[in-house]
């Protein structure tokens, strides 16, 4: 069997007004997906999801230069796959789409889910968490936020994770009155639903800390990316201040960048996404980390196809925990698939066919057609 052509569709959507929201300064207002699909002269087809971080444009562009060697090859021998190298975010982000893809088609070649083809006894079901808790604004109705958990609970869901907000500058926003909301929310949700919170890099370590050691307080399951990312003395500081996993890595693409956070205790949990390092890198992380005694929970935002490949890649961890979805991506998260697996009661089951077990919707650049320009824009107030 031969790789024929190797392509990437392009998709988007623009957020209704009333569906965008605003993360620190920055409004999101549009839902991109890049799928990149492998063909063979068999007449398979396969398909991964490359994290539109990376920027769809030039994601397609890396995608267009590996095709020329991929073409031709065997789909079956991993020595083809292309190598994240952590210099630049489209490079790795469309190697990860390629990677993805591969192995959707190797699964399909060998019969089996690719779960099957990570580990010998995968498992059939992976418990969601629900991720948003960004729609909040400090300036109109941070209580939004409660509301939101609720119907979490409501939908079945028996985690979440939230975020900071709003630029905290914008509205005099302290660790307090920060910590006055949390308590709301954590004695609101009182045992039905495990939190977790994510910094998005944007606190102080002083900041960090006093909110970790009231998180460990409640019982949060992790506190994610509190501070910068690159400051692993930091992260190793607040990693062993309190019980509490603080947890981050969702931009790395390889296993060296990992190293030195678990060689120095800085992270409770890692975090890299199968659409950012592929999930042939997510394994290598994961037996890395696995040797430190540390988890993998995998950054999982955006669409449907990347979920699935992460949701593959958790059946078949050595201490499998939990996977995020993203609440708020609108109707192209599952309209990208020809299929929505199921998901009921926060657990989403791993279809049932080969491969990654799912399908590019019909006509898909024609229900989403792809809208140039940035996904944000930023906010000033
Ligand atoms: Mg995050």
């Amino acid at each position: 069997m031969k790789i024929t052509k190797v392509e990437t569709v392009l998709l988007s959507r623009m957020h209704e007004p009333h569906e965008q929201w605003v993360t620190s300064t920055l409004r999101i207002v549009k839902a991109d997906c890049p799928v990149v699909v492998v063909h063979t002269d068999e007449g398979l087809t396969a398909i991964g999801e490359a994290c539109a971080y990376g920027g769809p444009g030039l994601i397609r562009e890396w995608v267009d230069w590996y095709s020329r060697t991929l073409v031709g090859q065997d789909p079956r021998s991993t020595a083809i796959v292309p190598h994240t190298n952590g210099r630049t975010w489209a490079h790795d982000c469309a190697v990860a789409g390629i990677d993805c893809a591969l192995w959707d088609l190797r699964g399909q070649i060998e019969g089996k889910r690719v779960s099957t083809l990570l580990a010998s006894s995968p498992l059939e079901k992976v418990r969601l968490y629900a991720s948003s808790g960004c729609r909040y604004d400090w300036r109109i109705r941070p209580e939004q936020l409660i509301d939101e958990a609720l119907e979490y609970i409501e939908q079945g869901f028996t985690a979440m994770k939230f975020r900071i907000g709003t630029h905290w500058d914008w509205d005099g926003v302290t660790v307090d009155r920060f910590l006055g909301l949390v308590r709301e929310l954590h004695q609101t949700v009182a045992g039905r639903m495990e939190l977790m919170l994510d910094g998005n890099q944007r606190l102080s370590e002083e900041q960090a800390l006093a909110i970790a050691k009231e998180l460990d307080r409640l019982g949060f399951a992790w506190f994610e990316e509190p501070i910068p990312q690159a400051d692993v003395d930091g992260y190793a500081r607040l990693n062993g201040a309190v019980d509490l996993p603080i947890s981050g890595g969702e931009q790395y693409t390889t296993l060296e960048q990992f190293r030195p956070y678990l060689e120095k205790g800085a992270y409770g949990i890692v975090q890299p996404d199968a659409g950012i390092c592929g999930i042939s890198e997510l394994m290598r992380i994961a037996e890395v980390a696995h040797d430190y005694g540390v988890d993998l929970c995998p950054h999982s935002w955006h669409n449907g196809l990347m979920c699935l490949a992460n949701a593959h890649a958790v059946a078949a961890l050595p201490n499998p925990r939990v996977l995020e979805l993203c609440m708020i991506q609108g109707p192209l998260q599952w309209g990208v698939l020809a299929e929505k697996p199921a998901i009921e009661d926060g657990w989403l089951t791993l279809p049932e066919r080969s491969g990654l077990g799912v399908t590019l919707t019909d006509r898909a650049a024609e229900k989403y057609p792809y809208v140039e320009g940035n996904y944000f824009i930023e906010v000033v107030r």
